[in-house]
């Protein structure tokens, strides 16, 4: 482990990036585990939140359903008293601090208390939309111009005195807009509520109608919209399709070249919502794929693992030290992890695994022990308990006698024991974790469920299938419609004995196979 670096009184602006959390930069995200208060508003990702210690104090200083967002005066104030107090702080801002990002007023406020500050530098919006818009804001064809506009000058300004003029109109005041039409590509920012005075204007100005113009809503989330129409269009488009902040307006040949360039909504699994039931401490496989294939995915932990009596996985391990196991069998990755994690605790290295053959249920089982430089003597051929049991019985037949040592969780089913003292065994089964249900789904998945908003459910035990019911049985969802995907035939048989019908099941059953069958059934 590093040692924690001293941190001194400082603000620190960083850029979080245009939505998705993995576009902020490795910089911005270690300032933010250092940080000792976050002040962060609407358009920074909550979940970046996740990267800061325990024990940061967060500032939330945006607009809420209820509150209105703070004055760009008390955000500086608050910064500079943040600051005195000794604190690290992170001002996190959407996209790039200093565009159209007010970075520079809470700078100039920093600098002028004496403070020390840094700005670390974000993803503009403008450019991520680009990217996953299939829209280059520059191509040597097209042109050598690029600019980047606001659409409202200030939102966050208080109103004018009554009788000034409104902010629409002060705006194209300041905008040369006949300048603007001799830019190859014009961004305009913040402009969804003002987009029929943009396009207005830069036609008056002389601009043609008929230039492609697009409009990128929530760029580079799992919610991102792109229209595309002309600058005499773009306006009523936008208008007819909803579109919410926050939204950018594209103007320009480049526009042209999103129909071939467009490869966001090509991803297998683009525009599906999946709604991953899953344990707490599992590995986020599933999820990851699922995304990487453009599905929104929403994690919902059904199940909670939490660490077992320490007692009975000591001894255990004590004794397969000496040699009084012959087999260890563990049939999750979580039974790996807590075999690995109370090894050094107990004082016991690598090589106490010397005199045991060591089984696993699945590749999975596997991974988790490859770290540690352990491969499983024996994995089972079709990734179940049923299959692991039938291949270790294989193994130890007519050898009386064989010590299996099982490490599971404490509701485990009996069936691999019975199997194994059946085959001549001499079976210990120790509890190496426990698994709990939280007691209801994450407020996201729920809200997906009532707006009919997902299109599959993920199910990757029967414990999974139990306790989402269990879960739900208060409010049941409506899950008509809703598609169904079980790892195995046994989580399988569990939807069914609950009058469910599994869209499809993996073959194998492996988290690959699962996704594979997803992507199967979705192809058209
Ligand atoms: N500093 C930010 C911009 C803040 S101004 C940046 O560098 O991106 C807020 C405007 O940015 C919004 O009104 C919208 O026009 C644009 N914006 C921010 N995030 C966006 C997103 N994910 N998709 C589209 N536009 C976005």
């Amino acid at each position: 482990m590093n040692t924690p670096q001293q941190n001194k009184p400082l603000a620190v602006l960083v850029g979080a990036g245009p939505g998705d959390v993995s576009l902020i930069t490795t910089a911005g995200l270690r300032w933010l585990g250092r940080a000792d208060c976050v002040v962060y508003d609407r358009l920074a990702n909550p979940s970046l939140l996740r990267s800061c210690r325990p024990g940061a104090e967060m500032i939330y200083v945006g607009k809420g359903p209820d509150r209105h967002e703070m004055t760009q005066e008390k955000i500086n104030q608050l910064l500079v008293d943040k600051v005195r107090e000794g604190k690290l702080v992170v001002r996190l801002k959407g996209g790039d601090p200093f565009i159209f990002g007010r970075g520079s007023e809470e700078c100039d406020a920093l600098a002028a208390a004496g403070l020390e500050f840094r700005v670390v530098p974000g993803l503009t919006s403008s450019i991520a939309a680009g990217a996953f818009a299939g829209i280059p804001l520059t191509d040597r064809r097209c042109g050598p111009t690029l600019a980047l506009v606001t659409g409202h000058e200030d939102p966050t300004a208080a109103p004018p005195p009554s009788g000034a003029p409104k902010a629409d109109a002060q705006d194209s005041g300041r905008i040369d807009w006949g300048a603007l039409t001799k830019i190859d590509t014009v961004v305009f920012y913040m402009g969804v509520g003002n987009l029929p005075m943009i396009a207005r204007k830069l036609m008056e100005a002389g601009r043609d109608g008929q230039t492609p113009a697009a409009v990128v809503e929530r760029a580079s989330t799992v919610r991102q919209r792109t229209i595309t129409g002309t600058l005499a269009t773009i306006a009523d488009l936008a208008k007819q399709a909803n579109i919410r902040p926050p939204a950018l307006t594209i103007v320009g040949q480049v526009v042209a070249l999103r129909k071939r360039i467009a490869w966001l909504e090509k991803l297998p699994l683009w525009g599906r919502t999946i709604l991953v039931t899953r344990s707490r401490m599992q590995a986020s496989a599933l999820a990851e794929q699922l995304a990487e294939l453009g599905a929104e995915v929403i994690e919902s932990a059904t199940i909670d693992i939490q660490p077992a009596p320490t007692g009975p996985i000591d001894q255990a391990l004590l004794a397969v030290r000496d040699g009084a196991f012959d087999w260890l069998v563990l049939t999750s990755p979580n039974g790996a992890r807590a075999v690995f994690e109370r090894m050094p605790a107990i004082g016991m290295d690598a090589r106490g695994l010397a005199k045991v053959k060591i089984a696993a249920v699945g590749p999975g089982t596997a991974d988790a022990m490859r770290p540690h430089l352990i491969h499983p003597d024996l994995i089972a051929e079709q990734f179940t308990t049923e299959s692991l049991a039938e291949s270790l019985a294989k193994q130890i037949a007519g050898q009386a006698g064989k010590r299996v040592l099982l490490m599971r969780a404490d509701i485990a089913t009996p069936v691999l024991a019975q199997t194994l003292a059946a085959a001549g065994a001499n079976v210990q089964d120790v509890v190496a974790y426990r698994t709990v249900r939280p007691a209801t789904l994450p407020p996201e998945a729920l809200e997906a469920l009532r707006e009919h908003r997902v299109h599959w459910i993920t199910f990757t035990s029967s414990s999974t299938v139990e306790n989402f019911l269990a879960m739900t049985a208060d409010a049941p969802p409506d899950l008509s419609g809703i598609k169904l995907a079980a790892i195995g035939p046994v989580t399988a048989a569990t939807l069914k004995a609950h009058g469910l019908t599994p869209t499809v099941v993996a073959e194998p059953h492996t988290i690959d196979a699962l996704v594979n069958t997803i992507v199967n059934a979705e192809r058209p």
